[in-house]
């Protein structure tokens, strides 16, 4: 009943946009599709969402909270989209437990805990990450079902500006969804390496690296950014001798502050992880039992062969858009293949919109999210936020990466005069408690105003930490709002304080 009456509330708003985007040759075909029997009542949706990612199901859930009469397409047989089914979610179900599993081998004697026999069983591991996976995406299915979201198990298609067809998974009869508006969540994919056909065995992108069904003796990983150093992590812990080969002088992409990159490679190389920086990757060789690659010094161009059993390509991820049909409305991508699009998310077509790893911005699971509700926002009601500045990246290797804002260099560049504090968690009483005092946190705050415009983390916990920046840089804090901020004893967050203390004025304890 209450849903009646949301569908008329919102078929009243929607009364402009209908005749702005749709025409009356829609709307007959949208009866007859009805009489059809997939869609409910009219027959036509206010929005058809392609891609049941993180960036498809929230806007999908957002429309259908609105009022909106929503579809969201998925081709993969499971929502939640490359994160829950083959990146963040298994990425960190290994890392915690194999962390847990190095931690009880190498970490705990010093804590008074003597553990005989520890064994790696990865079968049971694989397990723990799928029975993850499994209960997330069917968690999502559910949160459809209570906000009355279509789910289409299908490949999507556009075949004109109202209209996706979709061929089902089950091979069943071609459905077209005739739509007022479209939102495109299609994602990304990982980016191959040229001359290395990926067989998900020996030369795996991270889609292979969660699934790996024996510990390789010696992996490399092409690629020192952020899933690099998290599956090269998950596999050193378990005991392969893992070579991470980077291209540029640091690890941790581009957006890591280099005095975080260069503490992150210091504690992952007493890990025991390798580092080749400043190297390229030649050419590779995966026809023998292993993987060779050869590479070459970016400074001396001294040559060099590694070999492995694995090879992790982890060199980025480019835009999904394969069978998407942005030909049939002549939406163009732009030369790395993201969909070109104005600030309220809208391609040429007004009531197309494109969201997520598909389009421009970090490939980030939860950026994709705040996407998909603006999206979803300004198709009900005209408007819709994102603030861009204010998205954290973490880091989930041991100890976390994690920041938000600019990093120093970035301010450098900018011209800008700027401050920075640091504080060593070896200073703070908690991670000294806990025997945890690897890494530290910074503050760059601008040298005038002493406005907040970076914070960056590295150490224990310092992906949950950063969240507290990100509220800071939301509301535009300085260092000395949150130096003045009392934060509980003893706990890891002191340091975050302390941090700020000595961007403004002097820490206490360092
Ligand atoms: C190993 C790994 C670890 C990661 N870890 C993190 C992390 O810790 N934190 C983080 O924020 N991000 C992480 N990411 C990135 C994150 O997964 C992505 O940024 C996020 O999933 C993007 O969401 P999306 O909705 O844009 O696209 P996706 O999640 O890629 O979803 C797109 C969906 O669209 C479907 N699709 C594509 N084309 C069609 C079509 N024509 N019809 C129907 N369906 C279609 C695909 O099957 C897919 O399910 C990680 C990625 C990887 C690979």
């Amino acid at each position: 009943m209450l849903k009646t009456v949301q569908r008329q509330a919102a078929s009243s708003v929607l009364r402009p946009l209908r005749s702005r985007f749709a025409s009356p040759s829609t709307f007959y075909i949208a009866d007859r599709q009805s009489r059809r029997g997939y869609s409910s009542e009219s027959g036509e949706h206010d929005v058809v969402v392609i891609g049941g990612g993180p960036g498809g199901y929230v806007a999908a859930i957002k429309a259908a909270q609105l009022g909106l009469k929503t579809a969201c397409v998925e081709k993969r047989g499971a929502l939640g989209g490359t994160c829950l089914n083959v990146g963040c979610i298994p990425s960190k179900s290994l890392l915690n437990n194999s962390h847990i599993y190095h931690q009880i081998k190498h970490d705990i004697k010093q804590r008074g805990i003597e553990v005989d026999n520890v064994r790696l069983n990865l079968d049971q591991m694989m397990a723990a990450k799928d029975k993850s996976v499994k209960g997330l995406t069917g968690g999502i299915e559910i949160l459809f079902k209570q906000n009355g979201v279509d789910y289409v198990k299908g490949t999507g298609t556009i075949t004109g500006e109202n209209e996706v067809k979709v061929k089902p998974i089950d091979g069943g009869e071609e459905i077209s969804l005739k739509t007022k508006n479209i939102i495109i969540a299609t994602g990304s994919e990982a980016t191959p390496f040229p001359g290395l056909e990926v067989d998900e065995k020996k030369v795996i992108t991270s889609t292979g690296a969660i699934a790996l069904t024996e510990v390789p003796k010696k992996m490399i990983v092409i690629g020192g950014g952020i899933i690099g150093l998290e599956m090269g992590s998950v596999w050193s812990r378990l005991g392969a001798e893992v070579t991470v080969v980077e291209f540029l002088d640091a690890i941790g992409g581009p957006g890591m502050d280099a005095d975080i990159a260069k503490m992150a490679q210091r504690i992952l190389g007493r890990q025991g992880i390798k580092f080749k920086t400043s190297h390229k990757v030649l050419s590779g060789d995966a026809s023998g039992e292993g993987v060779k690659l050869e590479i070459e010094s970016v400074k001396n161009q001294k040559k060099d062969t590694l070999e492995a059993d694995v090879v992790l390509v982890a060199i980025g991820r480019r835009p999904y858009t394969e069978g998407l049909g942005l030909e049939n409305v002549g939406i163009e991508t732009d030369e790395r293949g993201r969909i070109i699009i104005d600030q309220e998310y809208r391609t040429k077509h007004e009531n197309i919109r494109v969201i997520g790893d598909v389009t421009f911005g970090a490939m980030l699971a939860h950026k994709a999210e705040e996407e998909g509700i603006a999206a979803a926002e300004f198709i009900k009601k005209g408007y819709g936020h994102v603030n861009y500045g204010a998205i954290p990246s973490v880091m989930y290797t041991h100890p976390e990466a994690a920041w938000v804002g600019q990093s120093e260099q970035e301010v450098k560049a900018s011209g800008k005069e700027y401050v920075v504090g640091t504080f060593p968690f070896l200073a703070n009483s908690r991670a000294k408690t806990n025997l945890e005092t690897d890494g530290m946190v910074k503050f760059i705050a601008d040298k005038e105003t002493d406005r907040v415009l970076g914070i960056h983390i590295i150490g224990p916990n310092a992906g949950e930490m950063i969240a507290e920046g990100v509220l800071a840089i939301e509301y535009g804090a300085s260092s000395e709002d949150i130096a003045r901020t009392s934060h509980a004893h003893p706990t890891l967050s002191e340091a975050f304080k302390e941090a700020a203390m000595a961007t403004y004025d002097k820490a206490i304890h360092a």
